[in-house]
């Protein structure tokens, strides 16, 4: 059997995957196991955010490994507490829970900002307003905060308590938020829903609204954080610090990791016993973040992503097929005029470039460290297959 049919054989098909064995990778591009490479313009779902295989960071995991790869957390490491502390003094905020992945992230705001509202208020002020088209995850509770009717099948009952508002409709987030409303949970940019940014007036107002009514901000930078915009929280750009943030996809630089970040309100929140995770927090995922973090502090990588972002989405433009490019940074989506963008990708991948697709766009999340070399490398292929 080959490493196809084996893994046919024995995972669930709970993916739709294109026929490649990825191998290994150095820098910004794979190789599958027949030795082709390929230009890496999705880095696993915005995920390695450093590339393939970054020394510092291998350096890093690796030394942590050999130290020590796992204890409980009824004991502190100090690569948690080193990890945390950057954390919070470049984002500004004031405590951290750890979990494996951007639901459990979700989970962990939800949660935080219903016992916030019960602490306070009593019952009945549970509910969470999320967006039409949003994404938050997979499991029940971020299933049921997803606003995609496409995810609302098979798994009932899901979890009660959200109500869903219009992206960008400030009618809409009046009208429901009402006395029964603990939060409002938001993508800066919409990842999955399309690469669709909110709209300032509406960021702004959902800040104005929650701020005079006691209601929490959530914003779900999974996809938008860590440098992905060219500021490290999307918010930043939008000149917002939500009560609570989530992170994920690239904070460890692939490996798994979700992280809830409170503000100075709800950093007390969660107390003893009222959440948890065996592996938040591991030595391993913490040591991968702090590399992270160490490149993004070490220069002035962020304003290069703004300026690398401007350079793709300038290129992207003057392709005739290419009709808009929305997103920030270095999270970009492409509308096609005519072609299909899941077959484009495909054609994509067959001439050595690895592009992600959300919704009827190209969606681009290359690694923070991709040089403008292979920018242009990615933008020939592009312009061959979408001629
Ligand atoms: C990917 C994503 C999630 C889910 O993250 P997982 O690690 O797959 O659980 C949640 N929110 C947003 C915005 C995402 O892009």
């Amino acid at each position: 059997m080959n490493t196809i049919e084996k893994f046919d054989s024995n995972i669930m098909h709970t993916y739709g995957r294109y026929p490649l064995v990825m191998e290994k990778g150095a820098g910004e591009t794979a190789s599958d196991e027949n030795g082709k490479t390929y230009i890496d313009f999705g880095s696993g779902i915005g995920t390695n955010s450093l590339g393939y295989c970054n020394d510092n960071w291998v350096e890093a995991v690796c030394n942590q490994v050999k130290t020590i790869q796992h204890t409980s957390n009824y004991y502190y490491t100090k690569i948690q507490a080193d990890f945390a502390e950057q954390l919070n003094r470049i984002t500004g905020y004031s405590a951290a829970f750890f979990g494996n992945s951007g639901a459990e992230a979700n989970e962990c705001a939800i949660k935080l900002a219903r016992k916030y509202s019960f602490d306070k208020y009593g019952k009945g002020r549970h509910n969470i307003i999320t967006l039409v088209n949003s994404f938050h995850g997979r499991t029940l509770a971020t299933l049921s905060a997803t606003g995609q009717e496409v995810f609302h099948n098979y798994f009932f009952p899901f979890v009660e308590g959200f109500i869903n508002v219009e992206a960008n409709n400030i009618e809409d987030l009046k009208a429901k938020l009402d006395d029964t409303v603990c939060a409002v949970m938001f993508e800066y940019i919409q990842g999955e829903g399309g690469v669709v940014p909110l709209s300032r007036d509406f960021v702004d107002e959902i800040f104005k609204l929650c701020g005079e009514k006691d209601v929490l901000t959530i914003a779900d930078e999974v996809q938008t954080g860590v440098g992905r915009t060219g500021k490290f929280l999307a918010g930043q750009r939008f000149g917002h610090k939500a009560n609570i943030t989530t992170l994920a996809k690239g904070i460890a630089g692939g490996i798994p990791m979700g992280v809830c970040l409170a503000d100075e309100k709800c950093k007390d929140v969660l107390s003893k016993g009222t959440h948890g995770s065996t592996f938040g927090g591991n030595p391993i995922a913490c040591a991968g973040g702090k590399a992270v973090l160490d490149y993004i502090e070490s220069g002035d990588h962020l304003e290069q992503v703004r300026e690398k972002g401007e350079y793709l989405k300038n290129k992207l433009l003057a392709i005739p097929e290419i009709i808009a490019v929305d997103g920030m940074g270095l999270m970009l989506g492409a509308q096609l005029k005519e072609k299909n963008a899941a077959e484009m990708a495909k054609a994509a991948l067959e001439n050595g470039l690895l592009v992600l697709t959300a919704k009827d766009k190209l969606r681009f999340l290359p690694p923070l460290t991709i040089s403008y070399e292979e920018i242009d490398k990615g933008i020939e292929i592009l312009k061959k297959i979408l001629a």
